[in-house]
């Protein structure tokens, strides 16, 4: 994820003026652990800007996803957003439907699509919801020799669990329009 000052340089470099109140939103997302709403941001917002309206925060939003520094997931109870990866290259994501902590992973079914002919591909969304590891445990719907591999030790890397996908419904894949990374 991106810092709060890695935030505001993208900002600055893309000609947006850094106001009080984007340095704020730099800051909330660079330390969210997960995806907040335009709701929550608002909430928060609200408290340090008094008068501040929706609309102001929905768009400062839509900017700075549209800036690259956000990244917006459609959950099945809306939109959320976070700080976007810092990795750069063309990636992918699998989220976890119970804590929303996002595993980057680098296969990109582009190539394997059937495309319609003629068909101009501008950009694409490729996102897999799950269970992590962790949260798996917690539910207890590891199988038992797994839970036990994973009890013992882990070794607290980050990435992803590998194991997955074979035994989690995947909940979402789509190819549609919209902002890739
Ligand atoms: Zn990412
Ligand atoms: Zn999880
Ligand atoms: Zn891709």
């Amino acid at each position: 994820m991106l810092s709060t000052e890695e935030i505001i340089n993208i900002m600055s470099k893309q000609g947006l003026r850094i106001t009080d109140q984007r340095r704020t939103l730099a800051k909330l997302f660079a330390e969210a652990p997960g995806y907040l709403t335009a709701k929550d941001v608002y909430e928060y917002m609200g408290q340090k800007y008094s008068g501040l309206s929706f609309d102001t925060v929905y768009r400062n939003l839509r900017v700075m996803q549209e800036l690259g520094v956000l990244e917006q997931i459609v959950f099945e109870d809306g939109v959320k957003f976070k700080s976007h990866c810092s990795q750069d290259h063309h990636h992918h994501h699998m989220i976890c439907l119970q804590c929303e902590k996002t595993y980057p992973i680098a296969f990109c079914p582009m190539d394997m699509t059937d495309m319609p002919e003629q068909f101009e591909v501008i950009r694409h969304k490729f996102e897999v919801f799950g269970y992590c590891k962790d949260c798996r445990m917690q539910l207890g719907n590891l199988p038992a020799d797994e839970q036990a591999a994973a009890g013992k030790g882990g070794d607290g890397k980050e990435g992803p669990a590998l194991h997955l996908k074979t035994s989690v419904p995947v909940a979402h894949t789509e190819y549609a329009a919209g902002k890739s990374q």
